[in-house]
């Protein structure tokens, strides 16, 4: 087992070195960075990389799971057997977008869907992933005003979200807290 770890990690860091040379070549041949690039080009270019894996990375971990769960779930409301279906949805990641996918079961008793994921993942509701809103509060919290928040999620945290965003997650988490 360890072993299939060992083996894994550096067929993992064999590919990850290959990307990072493609990326850079595709950056030179498509023009995008030209002659010596300041720094910062190099860094943001990199960061945009990262985030591009980052979003593999959820999409293939809810794959994961959707596929090692059950088909079939009770309703949390009538306790009926549901089949479920896989259903696609868009979030909002501190990665940017992503496409995920979550299990959704529809009673035809109680004429009401169902989410069985989003209790245990912490992915409710919303269209942004948890790790968003504990950004998005904590900017809030520390700026003391939802306009401040905006402009620091927006240029410091890369988060092109709306004052009114932030204020209705601060009052949610507030009433989930209460
Ligand atoms: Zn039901």
């Amino acid at each position: 087992m360890a072993g299939d770890v060992k083996a894994m990690r550096a067929r993992f860091d064999e590919l990850l070195r290959q990307a990072a040379e493609l990326a850079v070549a595709m950056d030179y041949a498509d023009g995008r960075i030209k002659g010596v690039p300041h720094y910062v080009e190099i860094e943001t270019r990199a960061e945009e990389l990262g985030h591009e894996l980052s979003r593999q990375v959820q999409a293939r971990h809810m794959g994961e799971i959707v596929a090692r769960q059950a088909t079939r779930s009770r309703c949390n409301t009538c306790g009926r057997p549901v089949e479920l279906e896989v259903v696609k949805r868009s979030v909002r990641s501190v990665a940017g977008t992503v496409e995920l996918v979550e299990l959704v079961g529809r009673c035809p008793s109680c004429r009401r869907s169902f989410f069985p994921l989003r209790e245990p993942t912490g992915l409710d509701a919303r269209a942004v992933t948890p790790t968003v809103v504990l950004r998005l509060v904590a900017l809030a919290a520390e700026t003391r005003s939802f306009e401040r928040a905006e402009k620091a999620a927006r240029d410091g945290a890369g988060l092109p979200v709306s004052a009114k965003l932030i204020e209705r997650l601060v009052r949610d988490v507030g009433e989930e807290l209460a």
